[in-house]
């Protein structure tokens, strides 16, 4: 399907809003990036973003949402806070930054609606959601109609990567001819190490299983 339209991507500089990124301009007419600052220890995320953003070849714009992180306590935005290594059995982990998709998509919609856009990218997943409840296909799609209600406007929001487990995105960015630049130039990893990251962090980990899992399962079927 392409839309001749054009669209916004909620994009982060990490491997999956950068996976969207080259996926939009696949599908739309035109794209356009928004990044949001919201107090993140590893703020070179902002630079690292600016930069996939300049080799897209796509516009993008730097919201400063550090609100978000003074109201409430997590292990992404307070250094005091050791994050999880593993995934509680009960609950998010405590990187989880409550309300963070639920402002960064409303942002994102009045930002796209100031410039005539209705169609939202953003990379959540459900199926590698990593006890996210704000990465649910169900939370988007509710506050898909919220915002339509809310602003008498007819956003789609778009989730390519929803039912894709990480080696299936590592996929999508092999077929969309950016595996390499994925793999060296995001940053995905809690500690701040762009490319293949730290290595143990849980966001390393969930990557780095995926990409052997699709590596290998392609050097299979070669
Ligand atoms: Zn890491």
């Amino acid at each position: 399907m392409h839309y001749n339209e054009p669209a916004l991507v909620v994009f982060s500089g990490g491997q999956d809003s950068t996976t969207c990124l080259f996926w939009a301009k696949e599908h739309f007419s035109a794209v356009h990036a928004l990044t949001f600052g919201y107090g993140q220890k590893h703020a070179h995320e902002v630079d690292v973003a600016r930069a996939l953003a300049e080799k897209a070849g796509v516009p993008i714009d730097v919201m400063d949402t550090s609100f978000i992180s003074t109201l409430s306590h997590n292990a992404l935005t307070d250094t005091s806070i050791p994050m999880d290594e593993d995934k509680p059995a009960g609950g998010p982990p405590n990187t989880f930054v409550p309300g963070r998709n639920l402002f960064f998509l409303s942002i994102a919609a009045v930002f796209a609606r100031e410039r005539g856009i209705r169609h939202l990218v953003t990379g959540v997943s459900q199926t590698d959601y990593s006890g996210y409840p704000d990465c649910r296909d169900s939370f988007v799609k509710a506050l898909n109609v919220a915002l339509n209600l809310g602003m008498e406007e007819q956003f789609c929001i778009h989730t390519p990567l929803m039912w894709l487990d990480k080696s299936q995105t590592w996929a999508l960015a092999d077929r969309l001819g950016v595996l390499d630049t994925v793999r060296r130039e995001t940053l995905t990893c809690y500690n701040g190490v762009v490319g293949d990251g730290c290595g143990h962090c849980p966001a390393c980990k969930l990557r780095r299983a995926g990409l052997e899992k699709y590596l290998a399962q392609k050097a299979g079927t070669l």
